[in-house]
């Protein structure tokens, strides 16, 4: 491989590589594309240990423990806030996640929501508006009012920070109507819709992002067939990003990806990274669990991981190792991909390159 100007130039066999300045041997050690994680939630304060624990000792996952986030975020400075999604990226950028989506959603008042998108756009490009997170204890006597706010005012604040609109569209959340008035408000707006969509329950989430055209519906765990068939008639337009993060942390069952790539759907692998549901903010552990318990294959896999990502954040520019991306890049302590899954818990990035620039590890 060539990179010239933080851009892939050429991609061949070493013996047929054209001369460039400075020549780097990865010794049969595998490269890969930096992982694109299409969907995460770091922009919070605190933790959620005791919930954590409480459900491994039997208690059940609902919509509601989002709310001791939002309390915990509130109450936070901007510089902890800010600490808190550089220490998460951190993270992720040694584990070769070379792209990170952040959206807000533990705020939920109009200032909380916009400081939320502000502290993210310092870190990210790609950030979502997820005011329909949750209806906060404010507002629980009256939801409608609640939808009202995140259309109006804190839409109207949130704009100039986000390049996308999500709601988590789930019971216990937004019904199929809140969350249509969401999208549709911040489509009208120039934000691009995504879905928090069947993460719990079969629902009229994915119906609605694909519908919508959204760029992605996330979680996809229960789908019914008519859910599977819309998200492969979307196939270029609507991806299905499944996050086992989440299942794995609520002992809960995984999402079918081999259901979703037979019928034709296009699938991306993200964290979830969030205190509640998946704090994880390792793509490589995501990838074992989808070839372990999600009926991909390794390469299915990464391609999801890498590729797939990129699609759900509509970008051909990262995600893939050709000539004209992006230099994105992870090299593995290990001859293959397949061994992301084959040594799971193995640290086997040893080295990240973004746009051509080394940004974590060592070559
Ligand atoms: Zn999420």
């Amino acid at each position: 491989m060539v990179i010239e100007d933080g851009r892939i130039a050429w991609v061949g066999a070493s013996r047929s590589a054209p001369s460039a300045d400075a020549r780097f041997d990865a010794g049969g050690r595998a490269v890969i594309p930096g992982f694109v994680d299409s969907h995460s939630h770091l922009v919070f304060a605190g933790d959620r240990t005791a919930e954590f624990n409480a459900r491994m000792s039997g208690a059940s996952y609902t919509a509601g423990g989002i709310r001791t986030t939002v309390a915990a975020t509130r109450a936070a400075s901007d510089a902890e806030l800010d600490a808190n999604v550089a220490r998460y990226l951190g993270e992720a950028l040694r584990q070769g996640t070379t792209v990170l989506e952040c959206k807000s959603g533990y705020g939920l008042t109009v200032e909380d929501e916009a400081r939320a998108l502000r502290i993210a756009g310092r870190h990210t490009d790609e950030t979502t508006y997820l005011g329909a997170h949750v209806v906060p204890p404010d507002y629980a006597d009256d939801p409608a009012a609640y939808v009202e706010l995140v259309t109006g005012p804190m839409l109207d604040a949130c704009v100039p920070y986000a390049r996308w609109v999500d709601v988590f569209c789930e019971r216990g959340a937004f019904d199929g109507d809140q969350a249509r008035a969401i999208l549709t408000a911040g489509a009208k707006r120039g934000l691009t819709p995504r879905v928090h969509a069947n993460q719990l329950t079969e629902g009229p989430g994915v119906q609605l992002a694909v519908e919508l055209g959204a760029a992605s519906a996330d979680h996809c765990t229960h789908l019914s067939d008519a859910d599977v068939a819309a998200l492969a008639s979307a196939a270029d337009t609507t991806v299905a990003t499944l996050l086992p993060g989440a299942e794995f942390s609520t002992r809960a069952r995984y999402p079918d990806a081999r259901r979703l790539l037979d019928a034709g759907a296009t699938v991306a692998l993200s964290t979830d990274c969030n205190p509640g549901s998946s704090f994880t903010s390792s793509v490589p552990f995501c990838i074992a669990i989808a070839v372990r318990e999600m009926g991909m294959t390794p390469d299915e896999a990464l391609w999801s991981a890498t590729a797939g990502g990129a699609a759900a954040l509509r970008r051909t520019d990262v995600g893939r190792v050709t000539v004209g991306a992006r230099a994105d890049l992870a090299l593995l302590d290990a001859p293959s991909h397949v061994h992301l899954a084959y040594r799971p818990g193995v640290p086997l990035v040893a080295a990240v390159w973004r746009g051509g620039e080394l940004v974590a590890g060592a070559a």
